[in-house]
């Protein structure tokens, strides 16, 4: 930050501080990517205050502390190809981008891919890939990913998903009912299986099968 950051981004930074997120890098990549060029323009004075916001399509943006959590939890490297499932605005997968070699991130309303891909383009993130598409049904040539983060809740994690996960890989998702409390569960892919851990509670919109047959 410097002295010609604005109050609200200060406060921003200091918010995800306070709340415990202390990974440099990711700090640093909440600082980069503009949270304002991804809420509705109605929206756009809470851009940087810690709270979901409505977008398109009766989906929401994540809050700030939650994005930040779950890439923090995911330890992130630049070699790593990461899939997002729940692209929404696309904001969640630009903070990826800052810190990963490759995003690849699916949503199931055409709007919404075509507006995140618009929106990510014109922001000049380039190393990442928005698909139309079904998270429950990942194309199979999209082969094994170091990292997957789903922003949706799942009743389960999928075990289909799980095997995509390369040797060592870490998949985070919000797991619970699919209008209340979830909690999120992190997986670990070891040489004999996989790891879970039951982190914190979050709220998220619910994981729904199929492309949208709305818009
Ligand atoms: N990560 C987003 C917020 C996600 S909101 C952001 O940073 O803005 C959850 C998104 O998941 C919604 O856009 C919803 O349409 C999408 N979604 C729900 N079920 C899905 C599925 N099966 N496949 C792909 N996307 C899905």
């Amino acid at each position: 930050m410097s002295a010609t950051t604005p109050p609200e981004k200060m406060m921003f930074q200091l918010t995800l501080r306070r709340r415990g997120i202390s990974d440099q890098a990711v700090l640093r990549a909440m600082e980069e990517v503009p949270r304002e060029s991804f809420v509705e323009q109605t929206d756009r004075a809470d851009a940087y205050c810690d709270t979901a916001l409505g977008i398109a399509c009766g989906q929401t943006i994540s809050q700030p502390f939650v994005v930040a959590y779950m890439t923090e939890q995911l330890k992130l490297q630049k070699r790593h190809r990461v899939l997002e499932i729940g692209t929404g605005s696309g904001y969640q997968a630009a903070v990826l981008s800052r810190l990963a070699g490759h995003v690849v991130t699916m949503e199931r309303f055409r709007t919404l891919a075509d507006g995140a891909r618009r929106r990510l383009e014109d922001l000049g993130y380039h190393n990442i890939e928005v698909m139309l598409g079904d998270g429950f049904a990942v194309p199979e040539q999209l082969g094994p990913f170091d990292r997957i983060i789903v922003t949706a809740a799942m009743a389960q994690i999928p075990d289909e998903l799980m095997q995509r996960l390369e040797p060592e890989g870490i998949l985070i998702a919000p797991v619970g009912p699919p209008h209340g409390v979830q909690t999120l569960v992190r997986i670990v892919r070891t040489e004999t299986g996989f790891d879970r851990k039951e982190l914190v509670d979050v709220r998220f919109v619910p994981a729904l099968p199929g492309v949208a047959k709305e818009l």
